[in-house]
């Protein structure tokens, strides 16, 4: 065993002393849950009540219907549930920010005895009692998988689709950067124990777009614009596109990567006009530019290649700011270029 390997079985120990201790859990994730969210979320649910664990999940938002194929889905309770319940230990994953399980979660939800923080996300608040943050773990996905594994239990079928789809997500399809031999040889562990297809998980994830979301998607392609040197490359959606097509903000999801894919484009972003009219805003990168950074200059956060914000103005006000600020990555100023030798 290498020394990183037993670093992270030390963060993994002081966790399994809680699931020793404690009998009732609860989890939650992020506001508009995405594939390693859900996958996460429902892959350490399975763990714990293997265990023999009470446990609770409370989301949010509701689980898209593209993940309505993974077990248990249906057993995510929403805010409206909390009550007075109270779980000896809420495990929050991959959110980044406690506020980021949405505000009105995170006033209600209160664990009696500990509160921990499981993410990969660089950008992440340690704001837990335990944080399990692995900034280097392709997916929270991947680092609950290692956590069940350290923890010498058996990995269960359903276990094993949950995590898979987690990893499949946030590495798209095993595309981008945050892909290794080991994350490859984790899905591939994930397959021979789930016993699932995978072409059938990527259909389920991926093919089953409801055709008002296709209807959006010729909406805003038609917002593109591209900066003068080809860079930049952005595209808005409205609240009038949503009531057009018929659609939600979660139609939104996968756009930006559409337009990444623009030969010589370095930085993409969607901007959706959110209800009360602020901007949510979604950024890609191709590898120059640290997107994580950027967002974070706009109290966001995220991935190097892969990051968001949400910006009190209005969607055309933010994407300007945005562009601005994106050049300064792309064309530093002699200063700037000054100061990043000196680091
Ligand atoms: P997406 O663009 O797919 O919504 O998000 C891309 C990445 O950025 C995800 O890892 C997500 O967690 C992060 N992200 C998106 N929006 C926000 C935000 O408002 N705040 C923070 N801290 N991270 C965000
Ligand atoms: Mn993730």
């Amino acid at each position: 065993m290498d020394t990183r390997q037993m670093v992270d079985m030390q963060n993994y120990s002081t966790l399994f002393s809680l699931f020793d201790r404690y009998h009732n859990f609860a989890l939650s994730t992020h506001i508009n849950p995405d594939g390693d969210a859900i996958g996460s979320e429902l892959g350490l649910y399975l763990f714990l009540t293997g265990l023999g664990k009470s446990v609770k999940m409370f989301n949010t938002d509701a689980v898209p219907v593209n993940y309505r194929f993974l077990p248990f889905w249906d057993s995510i309770e929403s805010t409206h549930s909390v009550g007075t319940y109270q779980p000896e230990v809420l495990i929050v994953l991959d959110a980044s920010t406690l506020e980021r399980i949405g505000k009105a979660l995170a006033k209600t939800l209160h664990p009696t005895h500990s509160l921990i923080n499981i993410d990969h996300h660089a950008t992440a608040e340690a704001f837990g009692d335990i944080n399990l943050i692995v900034p280097s773990a392709s997916s929270t996905s991947e680092i609950v998988y290692k956590l069940i594994k350290y923890h010498q239990t058996p990995i269960d079928k359903a276990c094993a689709l949950c995590l898979y789809t987690g990893l499949m997500f946030d590495t798209g399809c095993f595309r981008h950067s945050n892909t290794t031999a080991e994350t490859h040889q984790i899905a591939a562990e994930l397959i021979e124990i789930g016993e699932f297809a995978p072409d059938e998980v990527y259909r389920n994830v991926y093919e089953h777009v409801p055709v008002a979301k296709i209807h959006l998607l010729s909406e805003v392609l038609r917002t593109l614009q591209v900066t003068d040197d080809g860079k930049i490359a952005s595209v808005y959606v409205t609240q009038t596109m949503f009531r057009k097509t018929g659609t939600t903000a979660d139609a939104v999801e996968g756009i930006v990567n559409q337009i990444q894919a623009i030969a010589g484009v370095e930085v993409a972003l969607c901007a959706s006009e959110m209800m009360d009219r602020s901007t949510k805003v979604s950024l890609r990168s191709q590898g120059c530019v640290d997107v994580s950074q950027l967002a974070a200059e706009f109290e966001g956060g995220g991935h190097a290649r892969a990051a968001g914000c949400r910006i009190t103005m209005p969607y055309l006000l933010a994407i300007a700011a945005l562009i601005q600020a994106a050049q300064r990555y792309i064309h530093p100023s002699p200063v700037e270029q000054g100061d990043y030798q000196k680091d």
